[in-house]
């Protein structure tokens, strides 16, 4: 056996003692691509690579066809064959005299011998396109991750979230009870004559009210996978953009290729108002109602293959077979006409009868759309069956300015509060005056984008202090005033200690008191 050989098994003998990294994801065929539980035992070569028993059968019954011209029974070219393989291990100086190399450099001119690890990147494969082994093996049916008693009951789901998200009471009431219910429907795993439906969720509200904020913290506080996906990047299979099915291929990256976790996670996709019917077109609509049509499927149940660690199909890529019966799916959405729809319903059933004088006060209803019934959304350009599989509807009210004031400093990871951590650091107190906090808030309303107008206003006042701030060591305070928010004025700085006062820049130094 060549040295080339030896080093190969070698190598391949301390993957397998690395072992456990190699235990968790299943082997994948390097021909097929198939992984191991669909294409059954592999076949292990050096460079850990995998070829399963079709294939490997497959390759065997093409290489027996060919006899190369006689040339694996000609003695003469095995033994150029084998001078190759030595000539390309050895090093320049262990050649021997001249002769000898002249003979040995001959092989077969234009003919090389292709190394297999290189096609792998001269590794195993990635850890992101294998698949976790199902536990246990031969086990089918899937342990749910969460048993009946350890789900959390709808009052502590809301009780969590209230430490995050402020406001939206009855939007977060729904989504508790709705997440409560789900997860009861696959920890029992009810099959018998009342199967529980599952409790799809779709969620209504202004841009920057939330949305995505309330089911990411649902999703931490679950510990379940969660998946964000955009419905304007998806489009009908076959078309450029993102097929459907790959959001479930993200969940199932977020689930570290575990299919069982997978199955069990949670699937946002944002914009969903973006894929409603195009009204007056002729030509075919990818983007729009195909799509709904596609997510049928998906939002019911089905089984899906996927491919792992990739966006789309290949051969090049495995697949894995999830079951999304399990996932749930929360669609999010601005729906910006929906309240003009919502206000013309409303009108038409008030101008008529006794209500008639009341046609107008829809005009003035602040939050018109915790009115919306499906007849609107459907009006809105959803099509039935799609609306159908989103059964529990919810609304989120876009945030006032007392409600942004809270943002700023009440989640448990408010932003005033990470930068009072950041300044901590420099033992420097960083405080804001409510009246700033009011002035933040006001500049965010303009801004029309919701909460996240809060971040980019804030970063922009704070940019000077946290720039200047570790500049002077004397400095123990920090006060945000409304001045230094419109711009008047600057921030009230106090000293630590009796050190004498110094201008920072356009930072006014105010007073002179030691920090206790
Ligand atoms: P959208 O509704 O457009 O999905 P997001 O959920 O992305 O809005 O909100 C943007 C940011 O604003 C979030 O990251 C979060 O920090 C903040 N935010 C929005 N609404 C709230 C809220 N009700 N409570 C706390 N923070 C919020």
């Amino acid at each position: 056996m060549s040295d080339m050989d030896h080093k190969d098994m070698n190598s391949e003998s301390g993957a397998d003692n690395s072992g456990e990294k190699k235990k968790e994801y299943e082997d994948v065929c390097f021909i097929c691509r198939r992984p191991e539980s669909k294409a059954g035992k592999m076949f292990h070569l050096p460079n850990n690579i995998c070829v399963c028993d079709d294939c490997m059968h497959k390759t065997m019954d093409a290489v027996s066809q060919y006899d190369y011209q006689g040339m694996l029974n000609n003695p003469q070219i095995l033994n150029m064959l084998n001078s190759q393989f030595d000539n390309r291990n050895k090093k320049p100086d262990e050649e021997g005299d001249g002769k000898e190399k002249e003979e040995k450099k001959q092989g077969f001119p234009n003919i090389s011998f292709i190394n297999l690890s290189g096609l792998t990147g001269g590794g195993p494969i990635p850890n992101k396109q294998r698949i976790r082994k199902k536990d246990g093996a031969g086990q089918e049916k899937a342990k749910p991750l969460l048993d009946i008693h350890s789900i959390p009951a709808p009052h502590k789901i809301k009780a969590q979230l209230d430490q995050y998200v402020i406001g939206q009471e009855h939007a977060k009431k729904v989504i508790s009870v709705a997440v409560y219910n789900h997860y009861k429907r696959v920890a029992t795993d009810t099959m018998d004559e009342i199967e529980i439906e599952k409790s799809n969720i779709l969620m209504i509200g202004p841009t920057g009210s939330g949305k995505t904020y309330l089911v990411k913290t649902l999703a931490r506080l679950l510990d379940v996978p969660l998946a964000i996906a955009d419905a304007t990047s998806l489009t009908e299979a076959g078309y450029i953009g993102d097929d459907i099915e790959s959001v479930v291929s993200k969940l199932l990256a977020a689930a570290d290729n575990d299919v069982d976790k997978a199955e069990q996670g949670i699937i946002f996709i944002d914009e969903i108002d973006k894929i409603a019917k195009k009204k007056n077109t002729t030509s075919r609509d990818v983007s729009g109602e195909s799509v709904q049509q596609g997510m049928l499927k998906l939002l019911e149940g089905a089984e899906v293959e996927v491919p792992v660690g990739a966006n789309s199909k290949n051969a090049m890529v495995p697949l894995a077979t999830v079951n999304t019966r399990n996932i749930l799916f929360i669609c999010g959405g601005a729906f910006p006409d929906l309240a003009e729809i919502i206000k013309q319903r409303l009108r038409r059933q008030t101008s008529i009868g006794f209500n008639a004088e009341l046609r107008d006060k829809w005009d003035k209803e602040k939050n018109i759309l915790s009115k919306v019934t499906v007849e609107d959304i459907r009006n809105f350009g959803m099509i039935p069956e799609f609306i159908g599989r989103l059964p529990v509807i919810c609304t989120l009210e876009g945030l006032n300015e007392e409600m942004l004031v809270r943002i700023l400093k009440e989640p448990k990871n408010a932003i005033l509060k990470q930068y009072q951590k950041l300044l901590e650091l420099d033992e420097v107190k960083l405080e804001f005056t409510d009246d700033a906090l009011e002035a933040i808030a006001k500049k965010a309303l303009e801004k029309d984008t919701g909460a996240r107008a809060l971040r980019s206003i804030i970063e922009e006042f704070m940019l000077d202090i946290m720039y200047e701030i570790p500049k002077d060591d004397n400095i123990g305070r920090v006060t945000i005033t409304r001045d230094y928010i419109e711009g008047t004025g600057g921030p009230l700085i106090d000293i630590r200690g009796n050190y004498s006062l110094e201008d920072m820049g356009s930072m006014h130094v105010v007073e002179e008191k030691p920090i206790s």
